[in-house]
């Protein structure tokens, strides 16, 4: 199961409390998962249409629920591109008509003419019916990549104006959708885990909260990880520059005047670290007998190179 139907198996099991909620949870279905087909003679026909058939027990559900359906609706199964299948709801056009004026989406204007609208803002006053609406939204068209791979979460709806509606209803609940077209749809996605997860919790899909913070976890463990890899990469560069620079210092005293002319803790120093060209300073101080800790050690090779440079500095000619 890909993450986006894990989602939405969680969606369609929310229990539906209050009527006011269940409106907006069907009106945002309504936008973006059906279609008005024209009944010859008998006037137009809502149909929903989903690939997902638990999708369609919900908007069954959701008609009881907001009482507009009072007819026998048609389930139609259509089969597309081979093994694809389209579950289809049909509504009779009276309840077609209910359900839209229900919705705020089927108008009659003073001279008795019907008009269509978008939803009606009424649907989504409260906050507990915006929770609702983008959750219905989900369901009709809302995808959610596996948070393993990237944050991208994004809704395919009709048209702009579809688009433009559920970005705004989202951005009241501080989730802010940015709009994009795709061959002549609108689409609306968030790109940001925060807002990801924060949308999860809005629509109520607990279970899903949990893996995706799991899986962002994992990924920022991962990422810490690797970092710190880079890191230890990082300084062992560092060491092996330093090192290289004390060997190169400590051969140029050894042919300026020879390593015996030095102090015995130097000329063993000097001779450990012309052995163990890769070594720490920490390492070459268990090596020193008696062991001499980093910051002896350190003290030491200060001294080397400072011999070295006075070296330097008297040699004729360098
Ligand atoms: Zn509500």
């Amino acid at each position: 199961m890909s993450f986006t139907q894990e989602v939405k198996a969680e969606l369609v099991a929310v229990p539906l409390e209050k009527e006011c909620c269940a409106r907006a949870e069907l009106t945002a279905l309504t936008r973006g998962a059906s279609l008005l087909a024209v009944a010859g003679g008998k006037g137009f026909s809502l149909r929903y249409r989903t690939e997902n058939p638990a999708v369609l027990r919900r908007i069954l559900l959701l008609l009881r629920r907001t009482g507009a359906v009072q007819e026998k609706t048609r389930m139609l199964v259509e089969k597309r591109f081979g093994t694809r299948r389209l579950y289809l709801l049909a509504l009779s056009h009276q309840d077609s008509r209910r359900v839209l004026t229900d919705q705020g989406m089927l108008v009659t204007t003073d001279e008795g003419e019907e008009v269509f609208r978008t939803p009606s803002r009424q649907v989504t006053r409260r906050a507990c019916c915006r929770r609702a609406y983008i959750r219905g939204a989900f369901l009709a068209s809302g995808f959610i990549a596996a948070p393993r791979r990237r944050y991208h979460a994004e809704w395919v709806l009709p048209d702009e104006a579809a688009a433009r509606h559920l970005q705004r209803v989202m951005s009241h609940l501080g989730l802010a959708g940015k709009i994009s077209r795709r061959r002549g749809q609108g689409i609306v996605y968030l790109k940001d885990g925060d807002e990801i997860s924060e949308l999860l919790k809005l629509m109520e899909a607990a279970r899903a909260v949990l893996s995706f913070e799991n899986d962002r976890a994992e990924k920022s463990l991962k990422a810490d990880a690797i970092r710190a890899f880079n890191c230890d990469q990082g300084n062992l560069g560092r060491q092996l520059t330093a090192a290289t620079r004390q060997t190169a210092t400590i051969e140029r005293i050894s042919l300026a005047r020879g390593l015996t002319a030095l102090s015995d803790e130097l000329e063993a120093l000097a001779r450990l670290r012309l052995a163990n060209p890769e070594a720490s300073l920490e390492e070459l101080g268990q090596m020193l007998r008696p062991p001499l800790g980093k910051s002896g050690v350190q003290h030491r090779m200060r001294r080397l190179m400072k011999l070295a440079e006075e070296a330097r500095d008297h040699t004729p000619g360098q």
